[in-house]
């Protein structure tokens, strides 16, 4: 097969597994296979750069765009009428009765999905352009955005039409929502409200490469142009769904209201399992003839109508609020209330986000609240019972010192939240800030945990994460809980952190609004620690995507002799602190050692293992034989090579074993 043909079977059969993982939720191959596909796509691509086309399923990430242009759609985008009872829905079909006289009805119900519509056109089966809902009439172009959401095809299989625009809702599941809070959380931002306004925003990034990370998704509900061999609403999505779109397989056709009105009870209670935020249902009129007779009035068709649910709310007590103190010195008060059943589960805790909030509430201890679970994790008090508030209720008074070290607490203009400024001495702070460093996506430290860091720090052993670098085993040993074993293991896992790339080390600092993806872009913008230390506004802002208030938090940083300090201190350790291919151990360790490299691989990528085993004195082959000495394992490495190196006796090592041997 010449590498034209075989580019264009790849971009096919990458394109269907990317169908069977992100739409059917059924891969049928490996992580490690896809990536194997993948990466033989990217490099026949390189190599005959003539071949590579805009829809190949390598450019779903494009580069950074400078607003979107608004475009008309071709055919308008309506809303929807809405109805929150029974008599609403026979209102409706009385209305649908004048028109279609009595000849029986048939309805699709389907799910309101609760996110950002977007109107996809596809030509000769190829996406070309995606739309935002806008007014209706024109959208926003956020094509580029909407490529990076790996369950929307680029390319269609099987019949379908030359020309037409499918339209759905952009959701971000539940699940990736939670994911990006954590994050957030995690980076001191302020969480994102709800999964809807995440998705809608979402959309809006200028870089693609931000948008992919989301963990969007798109669910489609409608086709808009001419499609002569479909006759319902139903048997469109079922088209749909063959062409290679995600489409719920929660539709249900129903031949009266009765049974319309069974799957809204069925769903109202249903939908909380549902990985996806979802606000009602939409019933349709199945027949497009009907459709086509019934019409539009200005606003929404005549043959649809939106059934809302009601936000679930339940009433509870206010017993008591306590103040968190985050990573980052913020705190977040937090109700704690007794315990009512809420949409399936207990409830005993409720976000009240800031002091404004429990202002504008007018909350206070004792309160009968309303508590409501929308589209958030957290439930949120709503309102409260004023007619069942005692007299003698007196107004909160929000706490106006950390209730962990006592210190005055400061609200700066522009911040919702107030913040302890005891970074170095506020034990939430400093532990939360050393577990931040030892997380995975910063310097990916084994063998010690929150827990561990917490009994650290009581026993006065570190005070921030630079004291990790000079921990003594034998004051280590002497703790409860602290076997030889464990220790020999944290003292490795801190060993090996000190290959870590420079932008983690970065991450790992906890700079304020510094998220993994700043403190790449900082990395790779400033190269080294000695060149960011000398940053100014500037030449940050002059970074893509660095705005003003990164960059200030980048300045208030260093200009902390204290953060110099740690700064100085990781340094002096031998953590990486500048963009380098070359890492800095090197030795003879693995002088005249074999090594076969395999699978995926958490904390190096193959070609730095490779490099690290090179400059130790090691030699990497392909295959396994019997002069092979180890088998770098990674995950998802093929079970034949597994027992291939059983049978010859080869030593398989983990990527963290085989860091440990060249530290
Ligand atoms: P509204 O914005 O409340 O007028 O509701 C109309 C919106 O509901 C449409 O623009 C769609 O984005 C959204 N929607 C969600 N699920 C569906 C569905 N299954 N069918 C039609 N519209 C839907
Ligand atoms: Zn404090």
């Amino acid at each position: 097969m010449n590498p034209s043909e075989r580019i264009k079977e790849l971009i096919r059969i990458i394109e269907q597994h990317n169908h069977s993982y992100y739409v059917l939720n059924a891969p049928v191959i490996s992580d490690y296979e896809y990536d194997m596909l993948y990466k033989e796509l990217e490099q026949l691509e390189l190599m005959y750069p003539d071949e590579k086309v805009s829809n190949s399923p390598t450019q779903r990430v494009g580069s950074v765009v400078k607003g979107f242009d608004t475009e008309l759609h071709t055919q308008r985008m309506y809303s929807l009428d809405n109805s929150y009872n029974k008599e609403d829905l026979y209102e409706w079909v009385s209305r649908l009765k004048k028109v279609l006289g009595e000849t029986p009805i048939e309805y699709t119900c389907e799910l309101k999905y609760d996110g950002a519509s977007i109107s996809l056109t596809y030509e000769k089966g190829q996406l070309t352009k995606a739309l935002t809902r806008g007014d209706g009439t024109q959208g926003d172009n956020v094509t580029t955005n909407i490529r990076t959401i790996k369950s929307i095809p680029l390319s269609l299989k099987g019949d379908y039409p030359p020309f037409f625009e499918i339209r759905g809702e952009v959701v971000l599941p539940f699940k990736n929502f939670k994911k990006l809070n954590d994050l957030r959380i995690f980076n001191g931002e302020e969480p994102f409200m709800n999964p809807r306004n995440t998705a809608s925003g979402s959309l809006k990034i200028q870089d693609p490469a931000i948008v992919s990370q989301r963990g969007l998704d798109c669910l489609l509900y409608q086709l808009a142009g001419e499609f002569p061999e479909i006759n319902t609403q139903f048997d469109f999505l079922e088209k749909a769904k063959s062409w290679g779109f995600k489409v719920p397989n929660t539709a249900k056709k129903s031949s009266s209201i009765e049974e319309v009105l069974k799957f809204i009870s069925f769903y109202d209670t249903a939908r909380h399992d549902l990985p996806y935020e979802t606000d009602g249902v939409v019933v349709k009129v199945n027949s497009l003839d009907f459709q086509a007779e019934l019409g539009y009035t200005a606003k929404s068709p005549r043959w649809a109508m939106a059934y809302k649910f009601k936000a679930v709310s339940v009433e509870s007590e206010l017993e008591s609020i306590d103040y968190q103190v985050g990573r980052t010195g913020a705190i977040t008060p937090v109700a704690n209330l007794s315990p009512v059943l809420l949409a399936g589960t207990v409830v005993k805790r409720a976000s009240l986000h800031n002091a404004d909030q429990i202002e504008k509430l007018d909350i206070r201890i004792g309160d009968t609240v309303f508590v409501e679970k929308g589209g958030e994790i957290i439930p949120k008090i709503t309102g409260v019972d004023l007619s069942k508030r005692s007299l003698n209720a007196s107004p909160l008074q929000y706490i106006t010192h950390c209730p962990k070290c006592n210190s005055p607490l400061h609200r700066v203009a522009g911040d919702a939240k107030h913040f302890c400024l005891n970074e170095r001495e506020c034990p939430p702070q400093i532990i939360g800030k050393i577990s931040h460093f030892i997380s995975r996506k910063a310097l990916n430290i084994d063998g010690l945990g929150e827990e561990t860091v917490s009994l650290l720090h009581e026993n006065k052993l570190i005070q921030s994460y630079a004291d990790l670098y000079t921990l003594n085993p034998i004051l280590l040993l002497q703790l409860d809980r602290m076997a030889q074993k464990s220790v020999d293991n944290m003292l490795k896992g801190i060993a090996a952190s000190k290959l870590i790339p420079f932008e983690k080390v970065l991450f790992g600092l906890g700079i304020r609004f510094v998220g993994e993806t700043v403190a790449k872009k900082l990395a790779r913008g400033f190269g080294s620690m000695t060149a960011l230390k000398k940053a100014n506004y500037e030449s940050l802002i002059a970074l893509d995507e660095i705005g003003g208030v990164i960059a200030k938090s980048v300045l208030l940083f260093f200009e902390d002799p204290f953060h110099m300090d740690l700064v100085n201190r990781l340094e002096s350790y031998g953590l990486q602190m500048e963009i380098s291919n070359k890492l800095k151990v090197q030795g003879s360790k693995l002088n005249g050692a074999n090594f076969v490299i395999s699978g995926v691989f958490e904390k190096h990528s193959r070609p730095e293992l490779k490099e690290l085993i090179e400059i130790n004195g090691g030699k990497v082959v392909g295959s396994l034989s019997s002069k092979t000495t180890y088998l770098l394992a990674g995950d998802q490495m093929g079970p034949s090579k597994k027992t291939k190196a059983a049978s010859l006796n080869i030593t398989l090592i983990s990527e963290d074993a085989f860091v440990e041997m060249i530290v």
